[in-house]
């Protein structure tokens, strides 16, 4: 039986191991369970009873009767609790709550953090918080946490972020000052990592299925599950892909090498050389300067869906530089499954997949052994504010606590 993952006795995270298999086979008999996880059946049956007991699992009727016994089948009990994730990105903010069973349950959408001071903004994420909590009729103590995905590097207390964008929100303790503000505990992580996260609960995914996540926004990231887990590597800071070199002699890029994915495919390379294309930027009235990136880099992307040919050319040869860093991703890490999310895949995204398609069918070294399915992220721009929230919805429902919370800052307690 090749999904079943042993479960060692001792684990002082078996219960929460045990919940993630209720989880991810959407409904399971307490057999199944034992088969699944390797413990025995009375262990079985007594975490089954205190996961019943904290409403974190119902029991949904039966399954096939197996010479007698019927057996009674479990479910996660999605409203036993929820957390809410965000998504801060400088063009919008997105607020998604999700129940225990990764179902989005309430979303809102406010203007970006912008160019605004984070100690103003951080008081109206509060207040919206607060907004969204009385408009979903949610009580305070049902909820586990906040989690929040920003971009860039996480070097811990006290160090230099380094990123294009640096401002006051580089150095600005987004979750200190949210914690004392809505006294929830809150937790944050990249984008790439979180909408990894989101895919593998919103996507139901076995935690057998090891993928990568593909984000695009600004830069690129990359957020890769292995084994039901964000894997994080030494410093919290895996999947730095943007800063893969592609091209030797490409041009200097600001975190000191040259060549890299970034300056060659992000929107701020495809708007450039869109400025530089006659007549383009009064076509689709482009500004050019680092306000409108967003804007200016969502009408390329648009003209190129509806054909505009100087616009797919743009966006195919991004596609293609994203492609090759894709292809190696793969022919490093053996991978099977990826994903592309955030706002830079929302209107061309269908080229991109086009074009890591291609590459990885014709060139990937595993390609006479197994194919690699490459697919659009199913929640689309919300998948890493719902990664932000499976972030806070961890510590009570994965396997793999410790690490985590290791390497996640932040502490939340498990309120099970
Ligand atoms: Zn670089």
């Amino acid at each position: 039986m090749s999904n079943v993952r042993r479960i060692g006795p001792s684990s002082e995270n078996t219960r929460s191991a045990i919940l993630d298999l209720v989880r991810s086979s959407g409904t399971v008999s307490r057999i199944e369970l034992a088969e699944m996880s390797g413990l025995t059946a009375t262990s079985i049956t007594r975490i089954v009873k205190s996961l019943i007991d904290d409403r974190l699992v119902i029991e949904t009727g039966f399954g096939d009767s197996t010479g007698g016994k019927r057996r009674s089948l479990l479910e996660i009990n999605p409203q036993a609790r929820y957390a809410v994730g965000i998504s801060l990105e400088d063009t919008r903010l997105t607020y998604v709550v999700t129940d225990v069973g990764g179902n989005v349950v309430g979303q809102l959408v406010s203007p970006g953090i912008g160019q605004s001071a984070p100690s103003t903004e951080i008081l109206r994420i509060a207040d919206e918080l607060q907004q969204v909590f009385q408009q979903l009729d949610i009580p305070t103590e049902d909820i586990v946490g906040v989690g929040v995905a920003g971009a860039g590097l996480d070097l811990g207390a006290g160090a230099e972020r380094l990123s294009l964008t640096a401002d006051e929100w580089d150095s600005f303790a987004v979750q200190e000052a949210l914690e004392s503000l809505i006294s929830l505990p809150v937790v944050r992580d990249n984008d790439a990592a979180c909408a990894a996260l989101g895919q593998f609960w919103v996507g139901r995914i076995p935690a057998t299925q090891d993928f990568a996540t593909l984000y695009m926004s600004r830069g690129f990231g990359l957020g890769l599950m292995i084994g039901g887990s964000v894997n994080r590597g030494a410093s919290s800071n895996i999947g730095e892909i943007g800063h893969m070199v592609v091209d030797i002699d490409g041009p200097d890029c600001w975190c000191g090498s040259n060549g890299c994915l970034e300056m060659l495919a992000a929107p701020r390379a495809i708007i450039a050389r869109a400025m530089a294309e006659p007549g383009l930027a009064d076509d689709l009235g482009l500004g050019g300067d680092d306000g409108r990136l967003r804007a200016d880099y969502d009408a390329i992307a648009r003209a190129a869906v509806r054909g505009d040919e100087r616009c797919v050319a743009l966006i195919e040869r991004s596609a293609r530089y994203v492609a090759a860093a894709m292809l190696s991703a793969v022919n490093l890490l053996d991978l099977d499954r990826i994903y592309l999310a955030g706002p830079g895949f929302a209107d061309a995204g269908a080229i991109y997949v086009r074009a890591i398609r291609d590459a990885v069918t014709r060139l990937a070294r595993t390609r006479t052994i197994h194919g690699v399915t490459v697919e659009l992220s199913d929640p689309g721009l919300e998948t890493s504010a719902v990664g932000a929230a499976t972030l806070a919805l961890q510590h009570v429902l994965t396997p793999h606590t410790r690490a985590e919370r290791a390497s996640a800052r932040g502490e939340i307690p498990v309120r099970v």
